[in-house]
């Protein structure tokens, strides 16, 4: 069969959710209090048709991996390791938060998600969420993937798309 389009999988948001606490920082002093949102993602493969299964990626892997990558930060504190203003430092079963240098949380450790982050935007957990299937696609050694695209929503229309090239 001639083939002139491109193919594109996804798997979207009403499979993959997680419930998760935040507080983002603006620039300038401004910083939200901790609130929780209903998470959902969406992530779309474009890729190379497998012209064996006429397929470009199975649905079942794909939402395997990405109720897993969900459920990692589900029902947690998402804190964010790589900001500036705010500092998260482990003691022993806790996690001590302060922002702009003054105390402001203590959370129990297992109920915290450390993030290599600098904010906890839906912008930074697209990316994060890419990232990190982006490694599992890679240690499964998946081939003919071309680009990866994540939407992370917070509220109903409010959402940030991630997308990496990988070609
Ligand atoms: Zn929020």
């Amino acid at each position: 069969m001639q083939r002139q389009g491109e193919f594109s999988v996804s798997v979207t948001k009403d499979y993959l959710v997680f419930a998760s606490a935040h507080f983002i920082t603006f620039a300038g002093h401004r910083c939200e209090g901790l609130h929780g949102h209903n998470y959902r993602a969406s992530v779309t493969l474009e890729g190379d048709l497998n012209e064996e299964a006429w397929f470009v990626f199975d649905f079942v892997v794909l939402k395997k991996i990405m109720r897993r990558l969900c459920d990692d930060i589900d029902h947690l504190v998402l804190l964010p390791l790589a900001s500036d203003r705010v500092k998260v430092a482990e003691d022993g079963e806790v996690v001590n938060v302060a922002v702009d240098g003054k105390p402001r949380y203590v959370f129990p450790r297992r109920d915290c998600a450390l993030l290599p982050i600098p904010n906890t935007t839906v912008e930074m957990l697209a990316q994060l969420l890419t990232d990190r299937l982006r490694a599992e696609l890679d240690t499964m050694g998946a081939r003919g993937i071309t680009a990866i695209e994540m939407e992370v929503e917070e509220n109903f229309g409010q959402s940030a798309v991630y997308r990496l090239g990988l070609r």
